[in-house]
């Protein structure tokens, strides 16, 4: 990969972390609050547990942002991390923080749909 696109890609990346890293309003949801109504109550309790899941998801993207900006510093951004190959940078453009390949993403996304952890599919 040519510097040039590495920066861009770098960049892309750097926007991704501050916009996750900065946090969103979900946060607010997760604090408990005390309804005085019943339907209120468990209409608060939904709207955590949304939350909750955005947070998580957002939570993993951060660290897969995290994990590819590192490999900048390593030289191995758009390598994948299971056969070595460059990942096609049409891939990297969709998903800049893409850690493998679509082959091997595949491949991993069968296992853990089979119930392995993602450290046993890699
Ligand atoms: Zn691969």
């Amino acid at each position: 990969m040519h510097k040039r696109e590495a920066d861009n890609f770098r960049r892309v990346l750097e926007i991704k972390r501050s916009e996750l890293a900065g946090g969103s309003s979900d946060r607010d949801e997760i604090l408990i609050q005390h309804a005085a109504d019943e339907f209120d109550r468990l209409q608060q309790q939904l709207n955590r547990e949304v939350a909750i899941r955005n947070l998580d998801r957002e939570t993993r993207l951060l660290r897969s942002v995290e994990a590819a900006l590192a490999r900048f510093d390593d030289e191995t951004f758009g390598v994948c991390l299971r056969c070595d190959e460059e990942i096609p940078e049409r891939r990297l453009r969709a998903v800049p923080w893409a850690s493998y390949c679509l082959d091997c993403q595949e491949r991993i996304d069968q296992r853990l749909a089979s119930g392995l952890t993602e450290d046993s599919a890699a």
